[in-house]
């Protein structure tokens, strides 16, 4: 059954909700898709031991095939020594303009689309709609560090916080627990991919230069409301991509508040009643 903090290893190493592979998972692909927007490495963790970390822990409970890790996220907001790290332990990294119109689900529901089961899927997130994603998701799919399709019945929340955040959370503090500081880097090929702009980029330093862009900056303008407007001002003033990136920061500044409220509106809703929102529709969010 499910344990918290299981040891899954003679090297003391912790990782919570994680079963070993049955003989069906062992050989397959495992893919790990980390939201990094609202799941950032903390300040104290170095970034370059998380996918190492990740590899470890999967490999000694039995997941033997292909791993894949990406990085889905708002990535020109995270450090750029951050993303350096990551993309040098072999994790993707995938830009979104958004957490939410064309957003972290939407490029979900495009891997799903690419990638035929069986697979272990991994999901790293702290959102509640991804709970119902992730039960339909786990018709067809073997998804690592949730119930499911054992409790169905559990509550959006439930799932979301069992599968998301709270995996998240755990894997932090078995790394942070670990004597090991292993930041060695792999040979596999990583990726690179902006879909605001529908980009595959070739190597971190052309992926970084991009997404910094004023070309780029002035794409994920279209994503916001109101952003047409500001792209046209933007270049009838012909400001420089520093000017523009500010004014896309305070339209996800904006959104960002809004989504805060709606959760805190969220969390007293189901205080009052426990089953509200059990049909989330999250499809409708996505688009
Ligand atoms: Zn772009």
């Amino acid at each position: 059954g499910f344990v918290h903090f299981t040891s899954f290893s003679s090297q003391g190493l912790t990782m919570m909700d994680l079963r070993a592979a049955t003989k069906r998972q062992a050989d397959i692909a495992t893919w790990v898709l980390w939201d990094i927007s609202r799941c950032p490495v903390p300040a104290d963790v170095d970034a370059c031991r998380v996918g190492p970390f990740i590899r470890r822990a999967l490999k000694s409970l039995g997941y033997n095939g292909d791993l894949t890790i990406t990085a889905i996220g708002i990535l020109s907001q995270v450090p750029i020594d951050v993303l350096r790290a990551l993309s040098s332990t072999g994790i993707n990294l995938h830009h979104v303009p958004t957490m939410y119109n064309k957003s972290i689900l939407t490029s979900l529901i495009m891997w799903e689309m690419d990638n035929s089961p069986p697979a272990n899927v991994m999901l790293i997130s702290l959102q509640r709609i991804f709970g119902q994603y992730i039960a339909d998701l786990s018709e067809e799919y073997y998804v690592l560090g949730s119930k499911v399709p054992y409790d169905r019945k559990l509550e959006p929340t439930v799932f979301a916080r069992r599968a998301g955040c709270f995996l998240w959370e755990s894997l932090l503090a078995s790394l942070r627990a670990e004597a090991k500081k292993d930041c060695s880097g792999t040979t596999s090929k990583t990726t690179f991919y902006c879909s605001g702009c529908c980009l595959d980029l070739f190597g971190f330093e052309s992926f970084t230069k991009h997404i910094l862009s004023k070309e780029h900056a002035l794409n994920e303008l279209d994503y916001y409301p109101g952003g047409v407007e500001a792209g046209n001002e933007s270049r009838a003033r012909k400001e420089d991509a520093t000017a523009i990136l500010a004014r896309l920061q305070g339209f996800r500044q904006a959104r960002r508040r809004e989504e805060e409220e709606e959760e805190a509106n969220y969390k007293k809703q189901r205080l009052e009643d426990p089953y509200y929102d059990d049909e989330y529709d999250y499809e409708a969010e996505a688009e």
